[in-house]
């Protein structure tokens, strides 16, 4: 029997550029672990907004961010997450709370928190795990590192027809107005901007599926030893 591999698979990239689908699908093909960074830096941003603390008391925040138990659940297909034993899957894509969490996810203190989280959980690898700066920050060793891309317009529509799919009110135009702010905020803080890692492939997915994309982030992923 060969030996199985045990790859770290780094995927970063913009707000609704189509991570964690293909995270997802690469993760379920190659019998890895997902982990979807950006919900703890939301579960950070939902407890704060819980417990009534604004963005701007940063030590509360980095307490929060420093106590809270995030875990990743796998139910029936689908990836729930828990944080200090509350199911908030659903809470934590409100609109509000994306907002809070790029705000959140400025902080130092809350970085440090997340990124040594992130690092333990994907201890010994076999790991698929996207976010803003995987394969810069908390994995700079990754074997495959992928930035994916896509138009504005695009990433803007995806994330319309997900939340329109869930039975979400939505709108296109505030939709893109929210995600070019988060972007912007998230490529020009002063620690870990989003940008791709220097040796990271870049993957443009305006026109693809996200099977497509998938699939290509496989056969590099095969390549490498998977
Ligand atoms: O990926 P998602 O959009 O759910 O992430 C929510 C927010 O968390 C992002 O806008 C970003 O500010 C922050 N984030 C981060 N670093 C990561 C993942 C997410 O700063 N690795």
């Amino acid at each position: 029997m060969p030996e199985q591999s045990h790859l770290t698979v780094a995927i970063d990239g913009p707000a609704g550029a189509g991570k964690s689908t293909v995270a997802r699908k690469v993760a379920d093909a190659l019998g890895y672990t997902y982990i979807d960074s950006g919900a703890m830096y939301r579960a950070v941003a939902w407890k704060s907004l819980a417990e009534g603390i604004p963005p701007d008391e940063e030590n509360a925040v980095v307490e929060i961010a420093e106590s809270i138990e995030i875990d990743f659940r796998r139910e029936r297909g689908d990836q729930r997450v828990i944080a200090d034993g509350l199911d908030i899957t659903r809470m934590i894509r409100s609109q509000e709370v994306s907002h809070l969490a790029s705000v959140a996810s400025a902080i130092p203190g809350v970085r440090h928190a997340m990124v040594a989280a992130q690092q333990a959980m994907g201890r010994g690898g076999g790991v698929v795990m996207e976010g803003r700066d995987i394969g810069t920050v908390v994995f700079p060793g990754a074997e495959v590192k992928i930035f994916l891309t896509a138009s504005s317009g695009e990433r803007a529509r995806r994330r319309y027809e997900e939340l329109k799919g869930k039975g979400t009110e939505a709108d296109l135009e505030r939709i893109r107005a929210e995600m070019e702010e988060r972007d912007l905020r998230d490529s020009t803080r002063a620690m870990s901007p989003l940008k791709p890692a220097p040796d990271a492939v870049p993957l443009d997915t305006d026109g693809l599926t996200a099977g497509q994309v998938a699939e290509r982030i496989l056969d590099l992923c095969r390549s490498r030893g998977a």
